[in-house]
Formats: structure tokens, C-alpha cells, sequence
């Protein structure tokens, strides 16, 4: 698990590590460090897995599901005796700073224990017959064999809810992590295996998405697909396995809006929007990108939020005291650039950031950013934030749902009315008041509304078991 000497990624399939190296993944911080060498998977790979997969169904769906969360447990704690090196594997290969890739493996660790737990709880209800001396019940099944289609922002933690849910619930799994970050996802089967996951339950083919994803997504032996990523590839996979009746759920992207009110302590809103826009160098779903400003906190806010962001200097994740890590490759910073460029030719006024060493991108402010602008509407993935000045709370939140996306959103406020009323009327999956839009509890729902989801199922939480069991429902007359 050390990043200093590259870690050989393999797939896993069938409980054998197979595949020679085909690329390499550098970090993103020192890009003399090779993180990882990695295979590139095919259509065979992937048929070689859902093979193994649907041949593990029968065993692992018939082990008692306190049984399979036991395993889960153990798991949890093989990853917690190395969470340090898991942690400093995350850094390498996301660029993520050390201290918020700790907290992502912690955070891995705790779904794998959240969901043990639920070995014990999942159930169906006993429901009043018609006839009498007849029993009606019904039972949670799983559903089969379940693709897992995972992005980079989160290495270890969106694979571990998706995983953790699906297999203890009793299917069995073809993983295809992201491209960019394989490491993580290999480390957490490591886990799984040794706490004595059994061959062919959890299957990892690597490689790229239109190869590997699309032969998973279009196989008929894929009973669900679970996707997170960007819209553009989530819409393909939600048309194709529709198709088949396959059952989707998709979590995408966001545009997410920080409503700040007058009666805002400006400092105080100023840290909350530059938690949620720089932190995890605005590489979440969840990151807060829009700041919709009263006018009497606006210029105090602007103010506050530039010297914020100036202290948000990006740096090598792993060097102690540094706030945020680099942009995650040459890819996501020329999409950085070239909002910030297309922000500034909108007419937009860029207070403080957007210039960059190699992939350190120092975060980005803009004020007098109107609501048709691009950098208003578009997803970015960057520290970039844009302020918007609106004269009241109704225009706020009309702005704040003026987005194809409803992730999260916040508002900064004392005033407890207006607060319940942002809650209520914000078009989005998640509501912060006063905290930062990014952030989320493991044991709480998650998802989005309009672009951002397929709002078929939530994840995390006990209701994510949803998505990966059915309904059968038993009548029994004696
Ligand atoms: P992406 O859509 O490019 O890739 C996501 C995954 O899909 C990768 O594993 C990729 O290889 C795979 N893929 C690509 N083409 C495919 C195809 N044709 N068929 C099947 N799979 C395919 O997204 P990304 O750049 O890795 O991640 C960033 C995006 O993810 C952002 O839009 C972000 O908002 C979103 N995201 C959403 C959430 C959430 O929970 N809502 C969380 C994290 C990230």
C-alpha cells in the first residue's frame, strides 16, 4: 500500500488477480511519482467477471446476511489497522490532502461497519391476510449481479457505499473503479478478501469507461447498475439499461448555491462558502459554487471570501499544514482555465485566484456574475465560486433554483424563518443551514433532485439497501 514504490493494480475476478500493466497514473502533485501501474480491461475481462459473479450468486445469496455482514465487519477493522498507508495511497493517487483523505478512509471504515449492522436489520413486514389461517409476508431479495460504476473525486469512499449495501444484501459485484484512481478501490478488496469475502463475490475489472462500463452496462446478466459521475455519462447508461429493464440509479452532478442573507456574520459565511467551494479543491458533487448574496452583507461577504481564499493556497496534499491539494490532472485544470477565462469575457469581475503552477490552481472568487452567465450554470469541478447580488430572499432562492442541478444547498442566516423557508423551497436532495453544502452523514440519505440524480433511489443511509433488494411477497396457508 505505499505510494513511494508504485502500487501493481490488478483486476479481480473470480478471487484471482489477473492483467498486466497497460498505463501508469502519476500524482497529480509530484509528477515524477509513479502512483500506480494498471490494466486496461476488455470485453473479456468483463465477460470473465460477470461469469465469476453470477456463479458467486447462489452461495453468498444463501449465507445468512448477519453472516455476510461479519465479513463486512472485519473488513472494516483490517482497514482501519492501515488506514495511514490507505490514506497516504488516496493522497497519491486523487492529490487530495492527507488530512481529507483520512477522513475519506475513515469514513470507508464506518460505512463498512454502518452496513454490518444492517446484516441484521434487513427486512420485510408481516401483513394481515384476507384468508384465514394464511400467513402474508414479504422478504427483501437481492437482485442479482450488480455493476458499480464509480468516479475519481472519491476514491475509496463512493465505492464502499455502493459496495457495502449491495453485497450485504446478498449480490455479487462488478466494480469498474474510475481510471484515475485504482489504488483505493484495490485496498478495500484487499480487505474484503482477507476478512474472507469468497471468491467471485467481488469482482474489479479496470480500464476505460467506454470500453468497460459499456460492456457492463449493456450485458443482460447485470441486474442494476449503480453509476456516479457526470450527467452527460450517466444519461447513456440510464438509456441503455432502461432498455434492458435493468434497474439505474444514477448520482451526478451539481451547481450548488450558498443563499447568504443580510443578517449573516460576513466572516462566518465567508469560511462556510470557502469550506464547501475550495475544500476538496472543489471536486465534489456537493461543492458550493454559486454564493447568492443580500446586497447589504454582499461587499463585506466579497471581501471576506477573498482573504479566505487567499488563504487557501493549494499545495502537495501531503506536506503537513497544506489546505488544498492539486487539481486531479491536465484534463480537469484546462476545464478550471477555461471557465475562469469564459468568466471573465462574460463580463464577470475575478477578485482573487485563477492562476496556476502546474496543477495548483489557486482558488477563484467572481463577483457581478449574472444568473445566465455560463460560470453561473455549468458545472466546473474547480475552486470556483461566483457571487450573485440579489436585493431579497425571494430572489435568492428563486436564483438558488434556477439550476438543471438540485444536489445541496445551503444558506447562511440566524433567522430561523427564513432558514425553514430555504428548506422548504430549495429544489434540491440535501439542505444546509449554516454548514458548508459539502459534507454529508453516512447514516442520512443522500441524493439529488433534476440533473443531479435519477431520483429513483437514494444512497447511504439504511434506505440504500433499497436499491439493491426487491419485494417478494409470500402467502402461506396452513
Ligand atoms: P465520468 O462520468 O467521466 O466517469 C464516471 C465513471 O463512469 C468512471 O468510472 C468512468 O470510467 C465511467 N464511464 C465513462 N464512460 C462510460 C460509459 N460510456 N459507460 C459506462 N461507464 C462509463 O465522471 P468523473 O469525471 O469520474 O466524475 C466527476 C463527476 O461525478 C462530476 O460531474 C461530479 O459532480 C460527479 N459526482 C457526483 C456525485 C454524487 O453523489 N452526486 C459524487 C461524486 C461525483
Amino acid at each position: 500500500m505505499s505510494a513511494s514504490a508504485p502500487v501493481r493494480v490488478q483486476h479481480l475476478i473470480g478471487g484471482e488477480w489477473t492483467g498486466s500493466p497497460a498505463g501508469e497514473r502519476r500524482n497529480p502533485a509530484r509528477g515524477d511519482e509513479i502512483v500506480a501501474e494498471i490494466p486496461s480491461g476488455g470485453p473479456s475481462d468483463v465477460d470473465a467477471a460477470l461469469q465469476a459473479a453470477q456463479e458467486a450468486f447462489p452461495g453468498w445469496r444463501r449465507t445468512p446476511a448477519p453472516a455476510r455482514g461479519a465479513i463486512l465487519m472485519r473488513a472494516a477493522e483490517l482497514l482501519a489497522a492501515r488506514r495511514d498507508e490507505a490514506a497516504r495511497d488516496l493522497c497519491a493517487e486523487e492529490g487530495k490532502t492527507l488530512t481529507e483523505a483520512t477522513g475519506e478512509v475513515q469514513r470507508a471504515i464506518d460505512i463498512l461497519r454502518f452496513f454490518a449492522g444492517e446484516g441484521w436489520r434487513i427486512a420485510g413486514e408481516s401483513l394481515p391476510a384476507s384468508l384465514p389461517s394464511t400467513h402474508l409476508y414479504t422478504v427483501k431479495e437481492p437482485l442479482g449481479v450488480v455493476a458499480l460504476i464509480t468516479p475519481w473525486n472519491f476514491p475509496i469512499a463512493i465505492p464502499t457505499w455502493k459496495l457495502a449495501p449491495a453485497l450485504v444484501s446478498g449480490n455479487t459485484v462488478v466494480m469498474k473503479p474510475a481510471t484515475l484512481v485504482p489504488v483505493s478501490v484495490q485496498n478495500l478488496a484487499l480487505a474484503l478478501l482477507e476478512a474472507g469475502l469468497p471468491p467471485g463475490v467481488l469482482n474489479i475489472v479496470h480500464g476505460r469507461g467506454s470500453v468497460v462500463g459499456d460492456a457492463l452496462v449493456n450485458d443482460p446478466r447485470v441486474a442494476a447498475i449503480s453509476f456516479t459521475g457526470s450527467v452527460q455519462t450517466g444519461l447513456g447508461i440510464h438509456a441503455a439499461g432502461s432498455a434492458r429493464l435493468a434497474r439505474v440509479q444514477l448520482e451526478m452532478g451539481g451547481k450548488n448555491a450558498l443563499v447568504v442573507l443580510d443578517d449573516a456574520d460576513p466572516e462566518f459565511a465567508a469560511s462556510v462558502a470557502a469550506q464547501g467551494g475550495f475544500g476538496l479543491t472543489g471536486q465534489a458533487c456537493t461543492a458550493t459554487s454559486r454564493v447568492i448574496a443580500t446586497r447589504g452583507v454582499h461587499d463585506r461577504f466579497v471581501e471576506a471570501l477573498a482573504r479566505e481564499a487567499e488563504a487557501w493556497r493549494p499545495g502537495d496534499g501531503q506536506a503537513a499544514g497544506t489546505r488544498m491539494g492539486p487539481v486531479v490532472d491536465r484534463s480537469q485544470l484546462e476545464t478550471d482555465l477555461s471557465y475562469i477565462d469564459v468568466g471573465k469575457q462574460e463580463g464577470a469581475e475575478l477578485v482573487t485566484g485563477g492562476d496556476c503552477d502546474d496543477l495548483f490552481l489557486c482558488p477563484a472568487v467572481f463577483t457581478g456574475v449574472k444568473p445566465a452567465m455560463r460560470i453561473a450554470r455549468e458545472e466546473i469541478f474547480g475552486p470556483v465560486i461566483g457571487v450573485l447580488a440579489v436585493d431579497s430572499l425571494d430572489e435568492a432562492i428563486v436564483l438558488a433554483n434556477d439550476s438543471e442541478f438540485g444536489l445541496s444547498g445551503g444558506i447562511v442566516t440566524n433567522d430561523m424563518r427564513a432558514a425553514m423557508r430555504y428548506a422548504d423551497e430549495a429544489e434540491v436532495g440535501v439542505v444546509k443551514i449554516n454548514r458548508a453544502t459539502t459534507g454529508v452523514d453516512l447514516n442520512a440519505p443522500f441524493g439529488g433532485v433534476k440533473s443531479s440524480s435519477s431520483g429513483t433511489y437514494r444512497e447511504q443511509g439504511n434506505v440504500a439497501v433499497d436499491f439493491y433488494t426487491r419485494l417478494k411477497t409470500v402467502y402461506l396457508g396452513t
